[in-house]
């Protein structure tokens, strides 16, 4: 196997460089990412947007008569792994651009893909992902958030939970139920939404960190007209795959410390009068985390060959993200435990390491559910990957209406 760059690839990663190198700053060692969204944040990140849009480098693998660059998903890698190596804000395109955008020029007449797409790409415009409702997360297909017709309009009534982004977003995708009449997945119809219509509400949920990145979303009787639907009515499902088959790209690798930053840190520590890298148990916790990160990096490079080869990673890229978020958290908190008291500080300036493992203990929980949960991930590796038995599914085939609360 070779895993070095193809002499486009290599060609193409001189190009990123260069653009990243005129226009931000290299981020100084290791450092992570403040997990709050502000207002300075949101303008920030849409004007690198703008930058990067003028560039070439923004909806790398979109088609060009959609303004994109045309390239390969192999591209959009490599610029994302240069990009990793500058000070740049991140946590406000993500979605949009990786999921509802993709999923509106799959869906959407041409007319109205237009209106959308290119203010997005540049920036201008934000969208964020109404899925998840407060009893249909990982079953999302289990949603109640319903979708009326009236006239050339639609009603929409309920409410989404867990919505990233949606107080700073202009526009979301909206899974909504338009038939309990059949089984759950068959009922499902996909609309976006300019979110400061009348009726919808939006609530900050506060965080275990003290920020609020994400929201409740209420509707009531929000009139969507029906050139905002994605796909035929009772489709949604199948449009939603579109979304959720993205969100495995757009996800990538989780941030946060690993074991390069917990070996550092235990280097730096003392257990008693001794470095705490003499002290067995520091020592077999960071040969596992140590094992971990070489078959996680090796785990990654066959999703890069794949996409590389021009095909598209499978199921096995699960293994990827049940490991990588469980091997966060388990850092995270091992880390806190060796620094005593100093776990205590969580302001950047004065915390070890710029407090990058006590914020890590309060964001990687998120980790382990955002993008399918641990549980969730397991089953889709026993079916897909191992071919087990697949999970029972008692209201598959059954009547919505008949099976929950409506
Ligand atoms: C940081 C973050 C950002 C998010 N952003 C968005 C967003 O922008 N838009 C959006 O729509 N949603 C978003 N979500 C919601 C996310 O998609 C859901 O939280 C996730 O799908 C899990 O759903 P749930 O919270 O309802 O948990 P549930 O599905 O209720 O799960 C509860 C527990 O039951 C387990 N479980 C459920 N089903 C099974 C099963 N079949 N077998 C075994 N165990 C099972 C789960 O693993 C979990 O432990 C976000 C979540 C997080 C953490």
């Amino acid at each position: 196997m070779d895993f070095s760059d193809t002499d486009e690839e290599a060609a193409f990663r001189r190009d990123v460089v260069a653009f990243l190198d005129s226009h931000a700053e290299k981020k100084a060692g290791r450092s992570f990412d403040s997990e709050a969204i502000d207002a300075a944040r949101v303008a920030e990140a849409r004007a690198w947007q703008a930058t990067k849009a003028q560039a070439g480098f923004a909806g790398i693998t979109w088609p060009k008569r959609w303004g994109g660059r045309g390239g390969t998903p192999m591209q959009h890698v490599i610029y994302g792994q240069e990009e990793a190596k500058y000070a740049v804000p991140h946590g406000v395109f993500e979605i949009g651009l990786g999921m509802c955008i993709p999923t509106l020029m799959a869906y959407a007449a041409k007319d109205v893909a237009e209106r959308y797409v290119g203010p997005a790409l540049r920036g201008e415009e934000i969208w964020c992902q109404l899925f998840s409702e407060p009893s249909a997360g990982s079953d999302v297909a289990g949603l109640r958030t319903r979708a009326v017709r009236d006239g050339d309009d639609w009603v929409i009534d309920g409410q989404k939970i867990w919505t990233s982004g949606a107080h700073f977003s202009d526009f979301g995708l909206l899974l909504t139920r338009t038939d309990p009449s059949v089984p759950k997945h068959a009922g499902l119809t996909m609309f976006f939404l300019d979110m400061h219509s009348t009726g919808v509400e939006v609530k900050r949920i506060k965080q275990i960190s003290g920020t609020s990145n994400f929201n409740e979303v209420f509707f009531a009787d929000v009139r969507i007209p029906d050139a905002q639907r994605l796909g035929e009515v009772g489709a949604g499902w199948k449009v939603a795959l579109t979304t959720l088959m993205h969100e495995r790209l757009a996800i990538g690798t989780l941030g946060g410390p690993d074991f390069q930053d917990v070996l550092e840190l235990a280097r730096h520590l003392k257990i008693g009068d001794a470095p705490a890298t003499k002290d067995a148990n520091v020592r077999n916790h960071l040969a596992d985390w140590y094992v971990q990160s070489k078959g996680l990096e090796y785990t990654k490079l066959r999703t890069l060959t794949a996409l590389s080869r021009g095909q598209m990673p499978g199921p096995e890229s699960s293994i990827y993200k049940v490991v990588s978020a469980r091997k966060l958290q388990d850092i995270a908190n091992f880390a806190l435990d060796m620094m005593d008291s100093a776990g205590l500080a969580t302001d950047p300036e004065t915390a070890p390491m710029r407090a990058m493992f006590q914020h890590a203990l309060l964001s990687s929980p998120g980790g382990r559910i955002a993008g399918g949960t641990d549980e969730i991930l397991r089953n889709i590796i026993a079916e897909r990957v191992l071919g087990l038995p697949g999970d029972i599914r008692v209201d598959r085939d059954r009547p919505f209406a008949d099976v929950g609360i409506n």
